[in-house]
């Protein structure tokens, strides 16, 4: 039964659709972006939605400190922390978030251009 509001990673946290995971526990799912726009293109989302930063919730500290750990954490496993990342979020229409579960892209492997908008 889909739940009200539920998006692609909804179904990708329960198992609906596949994805190619990188890291899990309880709260964080990890997985490979599907259409990378690096060698290395990671979205780490917490399996409680909230729809984008702009419903994250002061409740919500900790565990947007414990996605942005395993954003690092990921780093290291792909081997790019030395040469380094960049990790984003989107949020609504003029950040082109096209998704509505907060996520954070890592993205890294290649030298990065200095262009954010
Ligand atoms: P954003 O535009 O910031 O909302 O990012 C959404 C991201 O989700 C995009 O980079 C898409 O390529 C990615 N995406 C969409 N569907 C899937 C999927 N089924 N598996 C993995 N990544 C996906």
């Amino acid at each position: 039964m889909p739940e009200k509001n539920d998006t692609i990673f909804g179904k990708i946290i329960r198992g609906e659709i596949p994805a190619s995971k990188v890291y899990e526990d309880d709260e964080v799912l990890a997985f490979s972006d599907i259409a990378p726009q690096a060698p290395v293109h990671v979205l780490v989302i917490p399996k409680k939605r909230i729809a984008g930063m702009n419903d994250a919730a002061d409740e919500d500290a900790k565990l947007l400190g414990k996605l942005l750990l395993v954003c690092k954490k990921i780093a290291q496993d792909k081997g790019i922390d030395k040469s380094g990342y960049r990790i984003v979020t989107n949020c609504g229409p003029h950040g082109c978030q096209s998704v509505e579960h907060l996520h954070f892209h890592l993205v890294g492997g290649t030298q990065l251009t200095g262009k954010l908008g």
